[in-house]
Parts: structure tokens; sequence; C-alpha cells
């Protein structure tokens, strides 16, 4: 088992952290601030960053096909334009729910848009799994979530990894790429409380699964075929959210956290909280999934 704690990179520090994403033709490296209503850019070359700021609370971004990224926000779906900054609203789904917002998003290897929600007040059950299909359409895939999470597919297509991050485990579910449909879930590994709660996550080329512990301030190696803990990294962090591979070769771990509701005597003992942290995992990962998705403008 390696025990290491990777040091952060240049940056500031995000509230809350979310859904890396490397943008192989810029060298950029996204993610999202869901607390401080941003999308964050920086430039792995040059490591400048700029920031976008969103309307509101924003769990997901992800790259589509024509440029611009799909973003999960508060009240629905909406499209951000990187070379007009403007936002355009594709989906108002659970905009009737003002208590939920959509949490963690990623496309499958058709180029569906799928997306969960979660509760703003604490109810363990109020939030949903969405999937956007190709025609731009949004179906209910899953109901009474917790906190939507984590999403992954295996290297041919024919699995869906998914959390709820309440659940303490990882689901398996035989997947459908020809409809998107989900079938067969079981439990793929569960999670030692030590570990704290799994967050988000991503697959590498071997097809484990590299698990981000909220609480827990780790990311970890997962066979899911198996239930086993194959590799654990430690943080100078505890509140670890998620991670994706990236880098030119897509060997390198970028693994997003956070300081949401930090007191300053916490920061003072983990100044670090929020931060991006970078760690040479010795496996490769896959290239972002881009949305496919047609842009549907009236909703
Ligand atoms: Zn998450």
């Amino acid at each position: 088992m390696k025990l290491l704690e990777p040091q952060p990179i240049d940056g500031t520090a995000s509230i809350l952290g979310e859904g890396p994403v490397w943008l192989e033709a810029s060298s950029e490296l996204v993610w999202v601030d869901i607390e401080g209503c941003k999308i964050c850019y920086m430039n792995m070359k040059t490591r400048n960053i700029r920031t976008i700021q969103t309307k509101n609370r924003i769990g997901a971004a992800v790259p589509h096909r024509d440029g611009g990224m799909l973003c999960a926000m508060e009240d629905g779906i909406y499209l951000f334009d990187g070379k007009t900054s403007k936002f355009q609203q594709i989906s108002n789904t659970e905009s009737d729910q003002p208590s939920n917002r959509f949490n963690d998003g990623k496309c499958d290897p058709q180029g569906r848009f799928w997306a969960g929600t979660m509760s703003l007040v604490g109810d363990r059950s109020a939030g949903a799994l969405y999937r956007m299909e190709l025609d731009g359409t949004v179906n209910k895939v899953l109901d009474n979530i917790g906190c939507s999470n984590g999403l992954a597919w295996s290297v041919d297509g024919a699995e869906m990894y998914y959390i709820d991050t309440f659940s303490g485990n990882i689901k398996r579910f035989d997947y459908c790429l020809a409809t998107g449909e989900i079938s067969n879930m079981r439990v793929a590994a569960a999670i030692h409380t030590d570990f704290g709660y799994p967050d988000g996550m991503t697959i590498d080329c071997e097809g484990m699964l590299w698990i981000a512990h909220w609480g827990g301030g780790r990311v970890s190696r997962y066979n899911p075929y198996t239930g086993e803990c194959m590799e654990e990294v430690h943080l100078p962090a505890k509140l670890i959210t998620s991670c994706c591979f990236g880098g030119e070769e897509l060997d390198e771990l970028y693994i997003t956290s956070a300081r949401v509701g930090y007191t300053e005597k916490m920061l003072e003992q983990e100044p670090y909280a929020g931060y991006i942290f970078k760690y040479k995992p010795g496996v490769k990962g896959l290239p972002v999934q881009l949305a496919d998705v047609t842009i549907l403008t009236d909703k």
C-alpha cells in the first residue's frame, strides 16, 4: 500500500472544488467551485487560472462536442459558450425543486450527459439521477438519491459505476450503449467508514476505479469486480471530492478538495483544503468523453 502525500499545485483554494476535467486541446484543467459559483480553468503549461462566475451553484461542467461546456446548475442544465461567455438554459429539470441542486455529472461513451441532484436542506432521498439523451431530452433514471456522485463507465462501455455518497458504496450496473439503459444493479465495493464517504470517481485504462473520499483525506484505487482496495493515496486535506486523469500522456491524476464550512482554526491546521492536488499513479486514464447531445433551446 503506497502512502504518499502529494502537494497541491499552484492556485487558489475553492470552497467546494469538484468535477475536474482535462481538456486535451488546450492543456487545461477545468473544475467547478460549487459553493463559490465558479467554473475554473487552469492552463497547466502557464499555470494561469481564469474563472467564470455562475448565477447559482454549479455541480458539474463538461465539454460539448461543438465547443462550450454543458453545465448542471441549481435550476437545470445550461450551455456555456466560452467565446461569448453567455449561458443558455437548455433544460429546466428540477427548476420546480428549489431546495435541490445538481451535483456531479459526466458523459457516457456515446456522449449522453448524465447528472444527478441532491437536497440543499439535508433530505437524504430527495435527489435523482438524470440522463440527457442524444436528442437533448432529459429522463429521470434513478429516484431516492441522497447525493448523486461518481459516474464512470467501463473501458468497453458495458458497465456503469455510480455513487450515492450517503450509501457508502459503489454501485455497478450493466450498461446498454445503444439506449443508455442501466440494469442489474449490484454493489461493486463497500467503502470502509474510516475512509469517509465516497464522492467523485474516475476510471483508468485497466478498468480500475479511482475514488475520492469526502472526510477520508485520500483517493483510492478499487477493483470493481472484486471490491478490493488496491491502493491508497493520502492527501493533506480531508474533504477530497473528485479526481480525473490529465496531462499530455493522461498519466497524472488531478484531485479536487473542499474547505466548505471550515473555521479559521481548521484552515490553520489544514491550509491546503480546497486546493487541487496532482499525483502520478503509474497508470493512464481515458480521455474525457465529450457531450454529444442536441442543444434544444425551447427547453
Ligand atoms: Zn461530488
